[in-house]
């Protein structure tokens, strides 16, 4: 730990603490993510192990770095890059309003960054502002990936508790165990919005219940027809038959008809039928998008 000199305390989140800090050597500004390690468990497990290693090959400029991982008897420190703000500091900092542009390039980079993690199998599962950073150069990162969760205290891995309640989808309101790569691509669709609304969330639920009726209200009530297979998960519950009132012009008004069908795409309760990050930024809304 002699390496790093903290500055200050960044964040507190359910899994450790974040702190600004200095390579002492190279000057370099990082972030410390500190994980403290159940008490019962002998070190850190393998799993965990495998899935840093994983982490640090993951070399993706909308990725945020993993530099090094420290590691002593009860704890263990992962040193990040560091990065100015997250996406929900930002949205409180921006006034109310956030220009076309920077909602186009938030939204590439965020579809950028997924649709190379899911290249290389890894899913995400708990994409939310306060997980996306954004540095000093309006790049954007994905960050806080399932490792903590694989060591930190409240293990959760694979259950239906992973993603916060605003940005899950339905399948998985409804118990679905089996992830794949369509729960981010939700979580992405549900995020599009709460940007081009200057951080109004786009479905805030308050329990699973409401949460998924505020979805329905929406696109209304899945049925057998509209999506096979959905009454037999496991938490099924019959709900009213809201028609669907999927006024994206009206919900996201600041957004273009690209951008209104864009968002379409990707929210889309039957997770079959719901766009992939990859070919979400083939979609038309991106055509006019200046990349460097
Ligand atoms: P948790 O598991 O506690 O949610 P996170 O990795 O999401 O952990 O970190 C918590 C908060 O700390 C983030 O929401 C963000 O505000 C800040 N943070 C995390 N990593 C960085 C980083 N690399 N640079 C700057 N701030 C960070
Ligand atoms: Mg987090």
């Amino acid at each position: 730990m002699h390496k790093y000199e903290k500055i200050e305390k960044i964040g507190e989140g359910t899994y450790g603490t974040v702190f600004k800090a200095k390579n002492r050597e190279s000057g370099e500004v990082v972030a410390l993510k500190r994980v403290q390690l159940d008490d019962d468990d002998e070190g850190v497990p393998s799993s965990a192990l495998r899935e840093i290693c994983i982490l640090k090959e993951l070399k993706h400029k909308n990725v945020v770095r993993l530099h090094d991982v420290l590691h002593s008897e009860r704890k263990m420190t992962l040193v990040f890059e560091y990065c100015e703000q997250d996406l929900k500091k930002y949205f409180d900092s921006c006034g109310g309003e956030i220009d076309r542009p920077t909602v186009q390039s938030f939204m590439y980079q965020l579809l950028k960054g997924l649709a190379f993690c899911h290249q290389q199998n890894i899913l995400h599962r708990d994409l939310k502002p306060q997980n996306l950073l954004i540095n000093k150069n309006g790049e954007l990162k994905l960050a806080d990936f399932g490792l903590a969760r694989s060591f930190g205290i409240p293990v959760r891995c694979y259950s239906a508790e992973v993603v916060t309640l605003w940005y899950r989808p339905p399948d998985v309101l409804f118990g679905a165990k089996l992830y794949s790569t369509t729960i981010d691509t939700w979580s992405a669709g549900c995020i599009f919005a709460e940007i081009s609304n200057a951080g109004v969330p786009l479905f805030p639920g308050n329990d699973v219940e409401d949460q998924l009726k505020r979805i329905f209200k929406v696109l209304g009530t899945p049925t057998e027809q509209s999506w096979p297979g959905v009454s037999k998960l496991p938490d099924f519950k019959i709900f009213p038959l809201y028609p669907s009132n999927a006024h994206w012009a009206a919900i996201t008004p600041r957004l273009s008809s690209s951008g209104h069908d864009l968002l379409k795409c990707l929210i889309v309760a039957n997770p079959s039928e719901r766009l992939t990050a990859s070919n979400a930024l083939k979609h038309r809304y991106f055509d006019d998008i200046h990349t460097s």
